[in-house]
């Protein structure tokens, strides 16, 4: 009998990444691509400090407010005394080189700093000038790819590898079918990898598998999403050209998926240093979004995050979970004890917030003031109150 018969998956949505609230994104690529420039624009955009928009955590981690209108909505009917919004982080890496699975560069220390975070923020340069020198001595957005990309897989191969003789050793030795489905998972992952040239995420995998693999905190698990760093005029004109169309071709044949957002780091350095008034007109006129903010928030969904949000005169805030966070642990993140002697969750939709009146009274009135045991799925955007009993969570 095949292991699955034995051991059906469990009932749970697998997905890889660490069980956490905390994740961040790490920005990656070559050398002078213009990560530190893009990684400034995001610190730069700090201001005062009770709307929290931006605050660097420390030189290199940043926490980039994560855009909402729903919250901003939140706050103008509750008027708050304090409203915090939702954040995610980025830390800013040194780039990496060819040879860096090797040691070459900053080598094992730099994919050691990429194992850290939970996602990449792969930065590609296609920006022409002459006067900042590319690593590899031009411009050619999928060669870089490969080489980024092949760093990765290396280091997973590397990682992997290691375990391979101590798993053959014991599984000679014993029967025990955990280990031999170690094995089987280790060399199902080489294989991928060495002979596919293909990242693991994109295996077809069991739930048991992923359990295990992510045990293994390898790179190529982790979602990546794709900066593509234009020069100034070419995105304002949204001029492409070959090389964006080469970056788009290349993402399709080995990231199917993942997402692609073009970007000048410059023009955000620029966009940063404006009074808002003016930035806001720039965008205006050349009809363009704000680019930081659509990263941002890629970011924070390529992580699976969502928030809930309390909400009261005292405060409005939004509480980051992973998708699919059951009610107690949801309740968690506010307190500990909320967890433990988790009753109920009170919960306000906020489509039926907003249609309904706005008010807990009027969406009472409207019947869609929900009433949610500990298997609801709080879903992104719910207005929350738990009902917890302390002494039930001492016991
Ligand atoms: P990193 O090594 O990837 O962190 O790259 P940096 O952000 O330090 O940028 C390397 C150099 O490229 C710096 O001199 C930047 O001013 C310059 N640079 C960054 N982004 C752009 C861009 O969009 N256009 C141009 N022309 N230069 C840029």
């Amino acid at each position: 009998m095949s292991r699955k018969e034995k051991n059906p998956p469990p009932p749970k949505k697998a997905q890889f990444g660490r069980v956490s609230n905390n994740l961040q994104m790490g920005i990656v690529g070559l050398a002078n691509v213009g990560k530190s420039t893009f990684f400034n624009a995001l610190t730069k955009s700090e201001v005062p400090a009770e709307n929290y928009p931006f605050c660097t955590i420390d030189p290199t981690t940043a926490r980039a407010q994560v855009p909402d209108a729903r919250w901003e909505y939140l706050c103008e009917v509750y008027k708050p005394q304090r409203s915090i919004p939702a954040f995610l982080s980025v830390t800013d890496i040194a780039g990496l080189i060819k040879g860096a699975s090797e040691g070459l560069g900053l080598g094992n220390n730099f994919l050691s700093h990429i194992q850290a975070v939970d996602g990449i923020f792969h930065m590609i340069r296609i920006f022409q000038d002459e006067d900042i020198t590319h690593v590899e001595g031009s411009v050619d957005p999928s060669r870089d790819l490969d080489i980024v990309s092949n760093e990765l897989r290396l280091k997973d191969i590397e990682i992997l590898a290691k375990k391979v003789d101590g798993l053959v050793r014991i599984n000679a030795r014993t029967n025990d079918k955990t280990k031999k489905f170690e094995l089987d998972t280790v060399n199902k992952c080489i294989h991928m990898l060495q002979e596919e040239g293909r990242d693991l995420r994109f295996g077809d995998w069991d739930a048991h598998e992923i359990d295990l693999i992510n045990t293994w905190s390898l790179l190529t698990t982790k979602p990546v999403v794709f900066l593509i760093n234009m020069n100034r005029d070419a995105f304002i004109q949204k001029k492409g050209g070959k090389h964006l169309l080469a970056v788009k071709n290349w993402v399709d044949q080995h990231c199917p998926g993942e997402m692609i957002i073009p970007l000048s780091a410059q023009l955000e350095r620029e966009l940063i240093d404006m009074p808002p008034e003016e930035s806001a007109a720039f965008l205006k006129e050349h009809s363009l979004g704000k680019t930081l903010d659509k990263i941002i928030l890629a970011g924070y969904s390529a992580l699976h995050l969502i928030h809930f949000f309390t909400a009261g005169a005292d405060e409005v805030k939004c509480w980051t979970v992973r998708a699919g966070s059951k009610a107690p642990k949801a309740a968690g993140v506010i307190h500990t004890d909320f967890e433990k002697g988790f009753i109920a969750a009170e919960v306000m939709m906020y489509n039926d917030f907003k249609e309904h009146g706005s008010s807990e009274a009027t969406v009472k009135a409207a019947g869609r003031y929900l009433t949610k045991g500990k298997d609801y799925e709080v879903q992104d955007g719910d207005i929350c109150l738990f009902r917890f009993n302390v002494s039930r969570g001492k016991k």
